[in-house]
C-alpha cells in the first residue's frame, strides 16, 4: 500500500503566492502524486477565493492550546489538480491583509500564527495516520519538533527554500507556543538568545533538503549560512540539495491563457513582444527587451540593478521591471524610470503580467547576490527569454555559460557573470547585445532553451527515493 505523505507549506499556487515556494508547493506534490498517497495543507488566508476553488468546510473543528491560550481551528478541503488540499482556518492565522506582514516587515505575532499552523499540521498528520510529513521553510519548522515532543511515529523531511528567512523570535514567546522549555538550548531551537523555527526543522527532521545542489554546499559556509552554517554542518549527514523543477502545464507558452498570442518557438515570440511594448507604451520592437521580475530585496541584486539601469538606458534596448518589496528600492526605481523613457516599472504582484513579460522578453535580468534555486531563470528558458545571471546557488546548477553552447545537449544556456558587481552586470548586458545582433545564432539559442526539460521528472525521482528510504519501504 502506498505511503501517506502530507506536504505542508505556508503558500501554494494558485491559492496564495508571494514567491517561488508557492510554485514548488504546487508542482512538487503534483509530480509525486502517482508514487505516494499525497495530500497538502496550508493556511486558509482571507485572500483565498473559496468559491473559485470549491473549498468547503469540513465537519471537524477543534481547539489547539498553546500556553494559556486556546485557539479555535476549522478545517476546509478541496481537490485541485487531482490532489487533496486541506486548509487550516483560525482568525489569528488567516484574517490578515498580507500573508506574513507588510512589505519588508513581519507581523509581530508571526511566532504564534505559524506556531499554531505547525501544531495543526501535526494534529492533522496524526489523525490521518500520515507516514511522512514534508515540511517547508520556517513556517512549518516547529512541526518537526512537535513530532519529537509528542513522540509520534511520523517521519519528517524539512525543505529549506531560503535560509535567509529563519523565523527568529524572542524567547519570551516560548511559553505561548506549547513547546517544552527543555528545547530552549543550542542543540535545539535556541539561537543567540532567541528562538529559531528554522533550527527546529533542521534539528528534529529526519532529512533536510534544499532546493539546489550548489546552495546545499553554500549554506555550510559563513558567507551563505546566515549564522546556521555550524549547526547545518552538525546535521550535514541528513542534508542534500535537489534542484527544483517547474510545472510544464502552468509555465508553457504553447497554452498559456495569460498570453494574447501563444507560441512554441523564437519566431512566435515576436507578437508577444509587440503586444507588451504596446501595453507599456514603449516604442522600439526591434530593440532587445530586458525584463526583471521579482521581489525588490537585497538578495535579488537590487543595488546592482539600480546602479546599472542608467547605463543600460544609454544602450539600444528597452527594459521592463515588475515587482514589489522594500520601499527604498521602489523609490530609486521610480526615479530612474521618470528619467529614461526606455525603462518601465510596474509596481505590484501580477501573475498574468509576469507571464506576458517572460513571453515578450529577449533577456531576463537576474543579478541575485544569492539564489537558493530561482525559478525565474527556468521560466525564462521555457518562454524563450535568455537569462543573464550571477553565478550563485541554483543559477549555477541551471544556467550554463553561453560560450559553451551545444545545441545537442539537454542544458539551458544563458549569460553568466561571476562577480556580483554593477560593472560585471553591465559587461554581461553588453555581451548579450552583441549576441542579440547575431540573429541566427540568437534564435538557435532561444529555440534550444525552449525545448529543454525543466519539469520535475528527474528531481521528483530523487524525492521519491528519499521518501522511500525514510519510510523504509518502496512507495
Ligand atoms: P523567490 O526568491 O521570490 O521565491 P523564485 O525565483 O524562486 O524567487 O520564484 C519567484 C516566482 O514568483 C516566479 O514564479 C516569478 O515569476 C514570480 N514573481 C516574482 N515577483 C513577481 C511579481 N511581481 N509579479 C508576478 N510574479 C512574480
Amino acid at each position: 500500500m502506498s505511503k501517506k505523505v502530507l506536504f505542508a507549506a505556508s503558500e501554494i499556487y494558485p491559492f496564495a503566492k508571494t514567491g517561488g515556494l508557492a510554485d514548488v508547493a504546487h508542482s512538487l506534490p503534483k509530480a509525486l502524486k502517482h508514487y505516494v498517497d499525497m495530500s497538502v495543507v496550508m493556511p486558509l488566508y482571507s485572500q483565498i477565493d473559496r468559491s473559485k476553488y470549491g473549498i468547503n468546510k469540513l465537519e471537524v473543528s477543534f481547539d489547539i492550546t498553546m500556553g494559556s491560550q486556546t485557539y479555535p481551528i476549522a478545517l476546509y478541503d478541496t481537490v485541485y489538480d487531482g490532489i487533496k488540499y486541506y486548509f487550516v482556518y483560525s482568525p489569528i492565522l488567516c484574517d490578515r491583509e498580507f500573508l506574513y506582514g507588510p512589505p519588508g516587515m513581519g507581523y509581530e505575532d508571526n511566532a504564534i500564527r505559524f506556531g499554531l499552523f505547525s501544531h495543526t499540521i501535526v494534529r492533522l498528520a496524526s489523525t490521518h495516520q500520515i507516514d511522512l510529513l514534508h515540511l517547508n521553510d520556517w513556517q512549518c519548522g516547529l512541526s518537526a519538533l512537535l513530532i519529537h515532543q509528542e513522540n509520534l511515529p511520523i517521519k519528517s523531511i524539512f525543505t529549506i527554500h531560503n535560509l535567509a528567512y529563519q523565523g527568529v523570535f524572542d524567547t519570551t514567546v516560548l511559553n505561548n507556543l506549547g513547546i517544552d522549555g527543555r528545547y530552549c538550548h543550542m542543540e535545539a531551537i535556541e539561537f543567540y538568545s532567541k528562538i529559531s523555527f528554522m533550527k527546529a526543522g533542521i534539528a528534529f527532521s529526519d532529512a533536510i533538503t534544499t532546493v539546489s545542489p550548489t546552495y546545499a554546499k553554500e549554506i555550510l559556509t559563513p558567507e551563505f549560512g546566515c549564522g546556521l552554517e555550524g549547526f547545518l554542518k552538525q546535521h550535514h549527514s541528513k542534508l542534500r540539495g535537489i534542484l527544483n523543477g517547474i510545472d510544464n502545464d502552468h509555465f508553457s507558452p504553447k497554452n498559456d491563457g495569460a498570453l494574447v498570442h501563444v507560441y512554441n518557438d523564437a519566431k512566435g515570440k515576436k507578437k508577444s513582444k509587440s503586444a507588451l511594448l504596446k501595453t507599456l507604451k514603449m516604442p522600439g520592437v526591434s530593440k532587445p527587451l530586458f525584463v526583471f521580475i521579482g521581489r525588490f530585496v537585497h538578495q535579488k541584486g537590487m543595488e546592482l540593478l539600480i546602479e546599472t539601469l542608467p547605463k543600460m538606458a544609454a544602450l539600444e534596448c528597452n527594459v521592463a521591471i515588475l515587482g514589489e518589496g522594500d520601499e527604498s528600492y521602489h523609490r530609486h526605481l521610480e526615479a530612474i524610470c521618470e528619467n529614461y523613457s526606455n525603462i518601465h516599472l510596474t509596481f505590484g504582484y501580477i501573475e498574468s503580467l509576469s507571464h506576458q513579460m517572460y513571453a515578450a522578453a529577449d533577456f531576463l535580468l537576474m543579478p541575485s547576490l544569492f539564489e537558493p534555486c530561482g525559478l525565474n531563470q527556468m521560466i525564462a528558458f521555457a518562454y524563450g527569454a535568455v537569462p543573464i545571471v550571477h553565478a550563485t546557488g541554483g543559477l549555477v546548477d541551471s544556467v550554463h555559460k553561453i560560450e559553451q553552447f551545444d545545441s545537442t545537449s539537454s542544458k539551458g544556456y544563458g549569460i553568466v557573470f561571476n562577480t556580483p558587481s554593477a560593472n560585471a552586470l553591465l559587461r554581461a548586458i553588453k555581451k548579450s547585445l552583441e549576441f542579440y545582433s547575431d540573429t541566427k545564432r540568437f534564435s538557435e539559442l532561444v529555440n534550444h532553451n525552449m525545448t529543454i526539460d525543466l519539469s520535475w521528472s528527474v528531481s521528483a525521482d530523487e524525492y521519491k527515493r528519499l521518501y522511500s528510504s525514510l519510510t523504509k519501504e518502496n512507495v
